[in-house]
């Protein structure tokens, strides 16, 4: 008997996390199996340690996404992109795309928060292109619309695939918790609203990786999280 041919019904994303810098920040790595083609989200530090990841699931870097400013989500863009450059040779590799303008601030501050911090090795990171909620970014030739989610930074956005029914929230939400808002810049009406109006609605069966700690679905979480009550 003949095997059936082979068709790509489904998406084929894959995901890895590299839990990066002393706030344990989950940098995501994600590409599609058959062309190795994707995206590094949010590398806020220990480069050595992404470019490691990088090399060990053999995936090529289209693209760094940032999903917000804080400096233990973009600490290592710049770095990781000259690194990206330097092993390709091309000086345009690897453009730094988002996170919304209105985080333009806090990339800007990333050297001098880190250190009153005291951590080492963290520099601002300017973005090729910053994003707006409607647009679309691809990785690995998949679709994710781009959802703009302030509150926990004026500025940030969430990366969802509808084909995937996976999303990747930052710091907007929690497995049980919600991103910090006790910033002069946080604001905790507009955080819930994103959840309840941009999130949540996205379907119950969406998987989400999120900043820190481990990843959820909107539906438990639209069940049981306490802050969403
Ligand atoms: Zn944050």
């Amino acid at each position: 008997m003949r095997p059936a041919a082979k068709e790509r019904t489904v998406p084929e994303l894959q995901v890895a996390t590299v839990p990066v810098t002393p706030f344990q920040q989950n940098c995501a790595l994600i590409w599609d199996s058959a062309t190795r083609l994707g995206a590094v989200i949010d590398p806020g530090g220990e480069v050595e340690r992404i470019l490691a990841a990088i090399t060990r699931v053999g995936l090529s870097v289209e693209t760094i996404l940032l999903t917000h400013g804080h400096l233990d989500h973009a600490g290592g863009a710049a770095a990781l992109q000259r690194a990206l450059r330097r092993q390709s040779g091309d000086e345009t590799a690897a453009p730094i795309v988002g996170p919304d303008r209105r985080d333009a601030f806090l990339l800007e501050g990333i050297a001098r928060q880190a250190a009153a911090y005291g951590l080492d090795g963290m520099e601002n990171a300017t973005p090729d292109r910053f994003l707006s909620a409607g647009e679309t970014v691809t990785i690995g030739g998949h679709a994710f619309a781009v959802i703009h989610c302030p509150g926990h930074t004026p500025g940030h956005v969430v990366f969802f695939s509808a084909e995937a029914r996976f999303a990747v929230v930052g710091d907007v939400l929690f497995r049980g918790s919600i991103g910090r808002t006790d910033f002069p810049y946080g604001d905790h009406a507009a955080l819930i609203g994103a959840i309840t109006h941009e999130l949540l609605p996205l379907g119950d069966d969406v998987a989400f990786l999120c900043g820190h700690g481990p990843g959820s679905t909107f539906g438990e979480e639209r069940r049981s999280n306490p802050f969403l009550r």
